[in-house]
Parts: structure tokens; C-alpha cells; sequence
């Protein structure tokens, strides 16, 4: 019987979760999520003088804004450095490695011998006795590096090969004891369980040193999938001008978690021409021989389409809700009370959110909902609003006033029945009309503007730009 999948995702907590280490995490998840296995979560944080806390915190809270839940704690690589000393007496009891007795200048000298020679180094330790060393004399442990090539068979690269001369007897433990990274990259692998390992091709090298190490100990190896990096749209090396940002970035600029999960999603896998999934979707179709083997390029205008789609499929409510926080959060804070606001923006969030493609439009779209008043109207709008239009908006106000149903389609009917009775166009009437409903923010067509304010405001919009003592 095939073991159950058990994916990870390993981050450095020395910066925040930028939209690489994202991406892994996605594959990584949606991995385990459609194999019915388990998505673990380890902080590979033995750089003691790199990781910090809040980089911790920022990678979580990354995490879960995702959406990309992990199962059990989160695994601290550091807490288990006796483990992983473990480890390496066993690969000393079993002569896979040894100590080595080099100080740091005779290390030197054989570094440079062995780059002359155009091989990696080997040190004299490998087959000298330990008590030939002086008492009490520092140590490193490392690996005995093999004599036959290394192949790694990964699910994105194929089959890579090293020739074994490429590889030095590789520090396992450092003259303190501290363990060295790929020893513990293997160890944790290893007792986590993990049974495939996705990440970026930058650790391609580091797979076939830990395929070494997999091999000295007897383990099972998991299956590499190595991914391209991302690239910027220009094709180079992404960097902070291309949006190599933390993911709160892009929550920041109103994507939603699922639209970028979505967009990720396509960076580097492909199934067949479908361009957007749900996350059940996701779960069910990928796949590791879907992952590109060349870099992907990372493309504002396709997130932005993406999470266009995303918000389409979004909960109204929940839609709705997220947009409140972001405007109470933010610095022009809606001067209206929010029970009134949650159900404007309820009623026309079906509208408004297949005219946006991130939040931070969706609130542009929504503006008109509950903008300030009076409005301010300017330009060719407020020409628009002359004395004839001001009175002919009070003949309105009567007419819709009387109105008993107000829906779109009524509202609709009305404004084209009073066009046809004042003898007008309907652009006559819509100009004067939109500047009093929204004061000239974005909006849908004016019968479902005024569905979605209600008749009470409605009427109260209008009759503001009436002459005085015209209004009903
Ligand atoms: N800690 C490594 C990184 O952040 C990942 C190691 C791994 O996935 O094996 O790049």
C-alpha cells in the first residue's frame, strides 16, 4: 500500500512571506489536500542570527490569510538539534561520516588544492584514526562523500546528475555541535514523515547532497518536485520593483485570498487550457507532471483578471464584509451608519463585483453607496444641472414618489415613461439624474443605482438638486 502523502512547507523566517514561498506552500497544500494526506509546517530557523520572531508571525499570519491551513504545530528546526546529533552519531557508527580534525587554514589549503584540481574537497580524516588528533582538539563531523555519481530523479527536472567529484565530504556538525543545514533539512524530513517535497529549483544541489545523506541512513527518499522560480515580466530574477513583496502586500492592494491562490495556482502548473479554479477545483486536478519545467513570469494584468473571476465567485456577504473592514480600516472613513451601508452594499454587491477586479476598486465602485453629502459636482455634470434640469428632477421626484414598487425593472419602466412624457431623450434626464444619485462616482445604469439606495434616499438625492420649494 502506497504511503499516505505527507507534504511541507520549510520557510527561513528571515523575511515575510513573499510570493515564491507562497506558491510553494500552494503546490505543497494543495498536494496533500487532494491526496486526502497532511500538509506540515516547519521553521527552519537554526540561523539564529537571522530569524526573528516577527518573520515567524508574518509567515503564519501569510499562511492563514491564504488560507493554507497546516496540520498539527508548526515544527521549530532549531528544537531539534539533538535530534539531529543523533542522526550523525549514527552515520558515525556506521563509517558514513567522521571528524575531522582540519583547522580553518589547513581547510583552506585543501580547498584550494582541490579547486586547482577541478574537484571538491576531500579530507585527509576520512581514513585516519581520531586518536591521532591532539587531545581535546575541535572537530568538525562530515559526510563521506561517495565515489559514484549522484542522480536525482525529480518530478519536474527529470533525471539530474552529478559527478561525485562535484561533492566535498560535506560539514555535518560544526566545531560547536551545531548541526548544518542540509543534515537537519534530511533528519526533520525524515521523522515528519514527508513523503514529497516541493520547492524551488534553488534547492535542486541541496536535493542531491540529501539524497547522500538518505542514502548513508538507509531512509526512504520522498519524491522532489523542484519548481522554477518566478520571474519578473520582464523575465529577470523577480525582484522588489516586480512584486517580489510579502503576501500582505497584495491583500493590502485588495486581492482576495482565493484570486491569488488562483492566480499562484497558474504560475508554473498548467491543466490542459483552464484558466481558473476554485479551490475544490484545485485539490481535485493538481498534479506534479502539470508543473512547468521553465520559470514562470509574474503578470499583473492575468492577477488582476484572475482575481476579477475570484470576486465573481465570492459570497456576497462575505464580500461585502471584507470591504467594510478594509473601509473602516482605512483614512476616509464612510460617514454613514454601517447597518445602512451593509445592506446598500448587499443589495448591489452582485452588481459591483463583476465590475472590479480587486477590492480596492470594488470600494471605487461602491463609493456612490455611501459617499459623503451634499455632493460636490463639478464639470460637465454640474452644466448638466441647469434651472429646466433642476425642475424637470422635481417632476421625477413626484412620479417616482408614487412608485409602489422599487426594483430595477420598475424603476426602469418609470424613467423611460417619464422621458417619453416630458418629450425628451433619456439622456436628458440621466445626466441630471446620475449627478444627483452619485454626484458623478462610478455606478451602474440609474434604475439599479437607485434599487440599491433604497426610495427613501433615492428621493432624499434627488430632491437635494431641486429648486427650493419645488420637491414633493
Ligand atoms: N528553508 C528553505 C527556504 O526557505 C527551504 C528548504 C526546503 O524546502 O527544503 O528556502
Amino acid at each position: 500500500m502506497p504511503k499516505p502523502v505527507v507534504t511541507r512547507f520549510a520557510p527561513s523566517p528571515t523575511g515575510f512571506l513573499h510570493i515564491g514561498g507562497a506558491r510553494t506552500a500552494l503546490f505543497s497544500w494543495l498536494f496533500a489536500r487532494g491526496n486526502g494526506g497532511q500538509f506540515l509546517l516547519r521553521i527552519e530557523d537554526t540561523d539564529r542570527a537571522r530569524s526573528t520572531q516577527d518573520a515567524i508571525d508574518a509567515i503564519l499570519d501569510g499562511l492563514t490569510w491564504l488560507g493554507l491551513d497546516w496540520d498539527g504545530d508548526a515544527v521549530s528546526q532549531f528544537a531539534r538539534a539533538d535530534r539531529h546529533r543523533e542522526a550523525v552519531d549514527q552515520l558515525l557508527a556506521r563509517g558514513q561520516a567522521f571528524k575531522c580534525f582540519c583547522t580553518p587554514d589547513e581547510v583552506e589549503a585543501l580547498r584550494a588544492e582541490a579547486f586547482a584540481e577541478g574537484r571538491a574537497l576531500r579530507s585527509p580524516w576520512r581514513d585516519r584514526d581520531p586518536g591521532d588528533a591532539p587531545a581535546g582538539a575541535p572537530f568538525t563531523v562530515r559526510f563521506r562523500a561517495g565515489d559514484a555519481d549522484v542522480v536525482v530523479r525529480d518530478a519536474v527536472q527529470g533525471e539530474v546528475k552529478w559527478a561525485a567529484k562535484e561533492f566535498d565530504d560535506l560539514i555535518l556538525l560544526r566545531t560547536d555541535g551545531v548541526p548544518t543545514y542540509n543534515l537537519a533539512v534530511v533528519v526533520d524530513d525524515h521523522d515528519m514523515g514527508v513523503t514529497h517535497i516541493i520547492r524551488g529549483d534553488d534547492h535542486l544541489t541541496n536535493a542531491a547532497r540529501q539524497s547522500q545523506i538518505y542514502a548513508a541512513l538507509d531512509w526512504d527518499l520522498p519524491v522532489f518536485a523542484h519548481i522554477p522560480l518566478i520571474h519578473g515580466p520582464d523575465g529577470k530574477k523577480l525582484s522588489k520593483r516586480h512584486g517580489a513583496l510579502g503576501v500582505e502586500a497584495y491583500r493590502d492592494m485588495g486581492y482576495l485570498p482565493e484570486g491569488l491562490r488562483a492566480y499562484l495556482l497558474r504560475l508554473g502548473w498548467a491543466h490542459g487550457d483552464q484558466e481558473y479554479f476554485t479551490s475544490d477545483e484545485a485539490k481535485e486536478a493538481f498534479d506534479l507532471p502539470g508543473l512547468n519545467k521553465a520559470p514562470a513570469r509574474l503578470d499583473f494584468d492575468k492577477l488582476a483578471h484572475i482575481n476579477g473571476l475570484a470576486m465573481r465567485d465570492a459570497d456576497d456577504a462575505g464580500l461585502t464584509a471584507l470591504l467594510m473592514a478594509r473601509l473602516q480600516a482605512g483614512d476616509n472613513q464612510p460617514a454613514i451608519d454601517s447597518e445602512t451601508m451593509r445592506s446598500r452594499l448587499l443589495r448591489a454587491m452582485p452588481v459591483l463585483k463583476t465590475r472590479a477586479s480587486t477590492l480596492a476598486e470594488l470600494a471605487d465602485q461602491a463609493y456612490f453607496l455611501y459617499a459623503e453629502r451634499p455632493f460636490r459636482i463639478e464639470g460637465k455634470l454640474a452644466k448638466a444641472l441647469d434651472d429646466e434640469a433642476r425642475s424637470r428632477l422635481a417632476r421625477l421626484a413626484e412620479t417616482l414618489e408614487a412608485l409602489d414598487e422599487w426594483t430595477d425593472a420598475a424603476l426602469g419602466a418609470a424613467l423611460k415613461e417619464f422621458a417619453e412624457s416630458e418629450g425628451i431623450g433619456f439622456g436628458k434626464v440621466g445626466q441630471p439624474l446620475r449627478a444627483a444619485l452619485t454626484g458623478g462616482a462610478p455606478a451602474p445604469d440609474l434604475s439599479a443605482v437607485m434599487a440599491f439606495l433604497g426610495k427613501e434616499e433615492s428621493l432624499s438625492r434627488i430632491v437635494e438638486q431641486c429648486p427650493p420649494g419645488t420637491a414633493a
